[in-house]
């Protein structure tokens, strides 16, 4: 028999099984309860626990929050995570410890409280997720060798694959916040300006080769100052967790417009996440090192600790004519060459400041082998091997109707930290 200090923590709460949401993980999101009357339908903080969703506005007001830095105003109580994650790390280190009592097995406060529980515990078929934060600011890198390889070699040929600079600093740019979007939310074909390497002038019209990116988010939790660079050995006081993300690009758009300043509309016309914000603290099991870096980074980019993350990720396709997704993809984050700590210390290494709320993503993360890669672009090697789908339907870009999802877990022993999943179905453009 296990001792009781090295067995795995569990819930009063039931648990389904393989659910990605176990007392390990704990991760937060904003929702809405569907039942109750106008005062529940205001959207608040909860952490997802199996199939359920705690409300954490609630507990706040009924005072289990009251001996910790999360006294007086009721963060939880808001339609953002914002104000919590503003708080800092000693704030979300208390909440955290809070919460991982109150939902243990050996703790009754809430487990025999049947008027709170039944008020704060709803299963998570009968509340609406929401976007989880106001989002200030969104960067996107591109930190994944094998696919910074995969482009280059697509666009520019195998000698000039990887741009000089790419070895030596996380590449990334800044891209819109305004239309990152929750899972759930549609996702509008953009309209755009493209032209065929064979026409003599470009055409305006719906993009047709629309294509995902699979990635995962960082959510800032503690903002920093202008003018003040975070350095590397600080980066987990300004991360709050991560989110899976979905960086929708519209590659016929992006082709024609992104020389010489980058990434613009080809991008911009949407992002999605995943509703839960799973906190750095619960992914710390599955810390790992990173790949080898060599040349070695300049010093600002050197790191201690092992900042790399072993988290596995899947794309699954659904066309309108299918009747079940079906798995497309499937690869690991861990070998990611550049890491989200030095990604936040190159981000702010020129005095650019961040704040709560803010978003950056990783880049299209792929693997080496063929079905390990993260956009249709790379897993169709650019229009020239389509995707066979069950059924028989083709595909080299995304269709109207298709609906695409991402997910990602940790696999611990006895227990899995997942993020649950980010979806959206492709509607025709607005024409
Ligand atoms: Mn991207």
């Amino acid at each position: 028999m296990k001792a009781v200090s090295d067995r795995v923590a569990q819930t009063w709460v039931d648990l389904p099984a393989e659910s990605d949401f176990p007392i390990q993980n704990l991760p937060y999101g904003v929702f809405r309860p569907r039942r109750g009357g106008m005062a529940a339908a205001s959207p608040r903080v909860g952490v997802a626990i199996g199939a359920h969703v705690l409300d954490l506005a609630l507990l706040h007001q009924a005072g289990y929050f009251s001996d910790s830095p999360l006294a007086g105003d009721n963060v939880f109580a808001r339609g953002e995570l914002n104000a919590f994650l503003g708080l800092g790390r000693p704030a979300w280190t208390a909440a955290r410890a809070r919460l991982a009592d109150l939902l243990s097995d050996s703790c009754l406060s809430l487990r025999d409280n049947a008027i709170l529980r039944r008020a704060a515990l709803y299963k998570q078929s009968d509340v609406e997720m929401l976007m989880p934060l106001r989002v200030g600011g969104f960067v996107d890198f591109y930190a994944s060798r094998e696919h910074a390889t995969n482009v280059g070699i697509m666009f520019r040929g195998p000698d000039n694959a990887l741009m000089p600079n790419w070895l030596h600093m996380p590449i990334a740019y800044n891209g819109r916040a305004s239309s990152i979007v929750v899972s759930g939310v549609d996702v509008r074909r953009p309209m755009g300006q493209s032209k065929a390497d064979d026409a003599a002038a470009p055409v305006f019209g719906p993009s047709r080769m629309l294509d995902f990116e699979l990635e995962l988010g960082v959510v800032i939790g503690g903002g920093s100052d202008l003018g003040r660079p975070i350095p590397i050995s600080q980066a987990a006081e300004h991360i709050f967790g991560l989110v899976l993300l979905n960086d929708w690009s519209a590659r016929d758009i992006q082709k024609w417009e992104y020389q010489p300043l980058g990434p613009f509309l080809g991008k911009s016309f949407a992002t999605s996440i995943s509703p839960w914000v799973v906190p750095l603290d619960a992914l710390a099991p599955f810390r790992v090192t990173g790949p080898g870096q060599d040349p070695q980074p300049l010093p600002y980019l050197r790191c201690e600790e092992p900042w790399g993350l072993d988290v596995g990720l899947e794309v699954w396709l659904q066309t309108a004519r299918m009747a079940r997704p079906e798995r497309i993809s499937a690869v690991s984050f861990r070998g990611m060459y550049w890491n989200i700590a030095q990604m936040l210390a190159h981000l702010t290494s020129n005095g650019c400041n961040v704040c709560p709320g803010d978003v950056y993503g990783t880049g299209t993360v792929s693997g080496s082998s063929e079905d390990a890669r993260g956009s249709m672009l790379e897993l169709c090697w650019k229009g020239t091997r389509p995707l066979t789908l069950p059924g028989g339907e083709t595909r080299t870009a995304l269709q109207d109707g298709d609906t695409l999802t991402l997910r990602g877990a940790c696999q611990g022993e006895g227990y899995r930290v997942g993020f649950g999943e980010v979806r959206a179905t492709i509607l025709p453009a607005a024409g």
